[in-house]
This record gives structure tokens, sequence and C-alpha cells, in this order.
């Protein structure tokens, strides 16, 4: 596990799932973790599971539908921190299967704020606080849809294929010119509400836990991988 006492970590999506799980893991091998998410409930529960275990976290509730949130985030931990050191990107939606000739727009359309613009903004508001990191670090929660995709799950997997294509592009982007690491995760099946809704017949117990990804993650942050990194964490992994 990599140490990373005196590290601010930021983790999206850390109310509940592969997320959750993430946060936990980065405070257990030290970080300070903000803990981002629309559900101020399970958020504080989650920190309280951290304080548990004599980790330190901070809940930071926002909707990643509104742009200005995102923004007034970022303003904050820079007030607090002055920098961010590990930003791991895990929320997303995942609207309704359906077949594309189906796909109600209105839901396609959240589904694409969540997903990829919120993804930009947060590449963009949060560059400046990951430069004043000596070792920074940016983790992207993909899905094998994004590049195989599936019949029933065009909107998703639309919206997951242009966030992992923002994410890359940023990371050659930025590869030769600061000290940003990207990693691109694919998670695989795992034990999740959004695993529960696209597969309600599923055994859960079938499924890997999100701790199993969670080590992984943290794991690979002590690790010297080269940018863009792409993983898929197998189900004993
Ligand atoms: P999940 O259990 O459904 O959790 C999704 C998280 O996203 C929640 O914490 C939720 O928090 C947050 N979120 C959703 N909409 C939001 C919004 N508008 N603003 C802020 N936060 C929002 O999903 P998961 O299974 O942990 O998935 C995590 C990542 O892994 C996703 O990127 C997913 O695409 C990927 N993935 C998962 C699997 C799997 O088998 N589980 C497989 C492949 C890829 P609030 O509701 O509190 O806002």
């Amino acid at each position: 596990m990599s140490d990373l006492a005196g590290q601010v970590a930021l983790v999206t999506g850390a109310s509940r799932g592969i997320g959750a799980a993430i946060a936990e893991a980065l405070a257990k091998a030290g970080a300070h973790v903000v803990l981002t998410g629309r559900d101020t409930g399970l958020l504080e529960a989650v920190e309280q599971r951290i304080f548990d275990c004599g980790g330190s976290a901070t809940i930071a509730p926002v909707d990643l539908s509104d742009a200005d949130g995102i923004a007034r985030l970022a303003n904050a931990v820079a007030e607090r921190w002055g920098k961010l050191d590990v930003l791991v990107h895990s929320a997303a939606v995942l609207p309704e299967l359906m077949a594309v000739k189906d796909i109600d727009q209105t839901a396609f359309s959240k589904a694409l704020t969540v997903n990829v613009l919120a993804t930009q903004a947060l590449i963009s508001r949060f560059d400046p606080l990951l430069r004043a990191s000596s070792d920074p670090r940016f983790v992207y929660l993909t899905t094998s849809v994004a590049a195989a995709p599936r019949a029933f799950w065009g909107a998703y997997a639309a919206s997951k294929a242009a966030a992992e294509a923002l994410v890359d592009c940023h990371a050659q982007e930025t590869r030769n010119i600061s000290k940003l690491r990207v990693a691109i995760i694919d998670p695989g099946a795992t034990r999740t509400a959004m695993r529960a809704k696209a597969y309600p017949g599923e055994d859960p117990n079938s499924v890997k836990q999100p701790g199993v990804v969670a080590d992984r993650v943290v794991t690979l942050l002590g690790e010297q991988f080269s940018s863009p990194h792409r993983e898929r964490v197998n189900q004993t992994s």
C-alpha cells in the first residue's frame, strides 16, 4: 500500500460504491480526503467511518451538474490546502438501458452533463491545484463499454467514451510539460448500486466488492506508472 501521509486527495462519487471505498482506502493510507457527492448523509457516514479508523476527511457536497459548484469546490480546496495531490473521479450516472432509437433525450442530456461536462470542468478547475503538488495524480474510473459498445448501453457508453477521450487527451497534453500522471481504470464488475441497476437479476455476491478496486487504486498510486496508464481491475485483484 502507498504511504499518502501529508497528501490531499479529492474523490468524486465518494458517497457510495467504488468512490466511497477508494476514499476510505486513501484515508487509511494517510491522505486527507475531500469527499464529494450530493447525498450529505451518505458523505457524513463515509467521513465517520474514516474518523473511526483514525483517518482524516472533509465532506464537500457538490452536484456535478452544477459547473459553478465545481468551481466553488476548487476555490475552497485552494483556500484551505493550496494544492491537490490526488484527484479520483469516480462519480457517474447510468441512464436507463434501452435501444438507441428509444433514448430519452432529457435523461441523456443529464448523463452527458454529469459524465462528460463535469469531467472537463474538474480537469480545468483542478489543474492549477494539481500543478501545485510535487507528485500529482488523476485517476479516472472508466468502463469496458466505453471502448466496446453493447446493445442497449448506448447512452452510458457514449458518455463514458467521451469522458475517457477527454481524460486521455489531457494526459497526452500534460505528460511532457507537467508532473501530472493520469490513470484510466476500468474497475470491472463491482458490487454497487450502479451494477445492481444494470443487472437486477444478478447475485451481488458473484461480483467483487468495491474494496478490491480501492486497494488496487491505492497500490497503483505508490507505483511509478507512466501517463496515461490503463488498467482493468480483475475480479480477484
Ligand atoms: P454508484 O454506486 O452508482 O455511485 C455513483 C456515485 O456518483 C455516487 O457517489 C453518487 O453520489 C455520484 N453521483 C452521481 N451523480 C452525481 C451528481 N450529479 N453530482 C455528484 N455526484 C454524483 O456507482 P459505482 O458503481 O460506484 O461507479 C463508480 C464508477 O465506476 C463510475 O464512473 C462507473 O462508470 C464506473 N464503473 C462501475 C462498474 C461497476 O460494476 N460498479 C463497472 C464499470 C465501471 P450522490 O448520489 O451522493 O450524488
